[in-house]
């Protein structure tokens, strides 16, 4: 096995579960379906995602992603967003979702530069 950083194969971005029932699961994806972030990683974290805030039957606040299909919209574009927003994961406030979504956050001391 090579190192990622090593290896050209990128076979580890994503991939597409045919086989899965509830595929698509997301509406509106243009690229591969990347079923990697199933479930995805940023559900605890601030994230730009057009989610719905509920409650559950356990009186949690959580997030609604059926309209998000940013973890999923293309094997190296998901994989790519994915990693920029986990670089600096600031903790979900339990908010609805800004209009507009909420920037990326950038390392301490560095919150002024521009988005990229
Ligand atoms: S809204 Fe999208 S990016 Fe945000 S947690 Fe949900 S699926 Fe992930």
């Amino acid at each position: 096995m090579q190192p990622k950083d090593t290896t050209t194969n990128e076979g580890y971005k994503g991939f597409t579960n045919a086989g899965c029932p509830f595929l698509p699961c997301h509406k509106g994806v243009q690229r591969e379906f990347n079923c990697l972030f199933c479930y995805c990683p940023l559900i605890a974290y601030e994230c730009p995602g057009p989610y719905e805030v509920y409650t559950d039957r356990n009186g949690l606040t959580r997030k609604d992603c059926s309209a998000c299909t940013l973890p999923h919209d293309g094997y190296h574009q998901s994989w790519n967003f994915i990693q920029r927003w986990l670089e600096y994961p600031v903790p979900w406030s339990g908010k609805p979702q800004t209009d507009p979504p909420i920037r990326r956050p950038k390392p301490p001391g560095h919150e002024d530069l521009s988005d990229d």
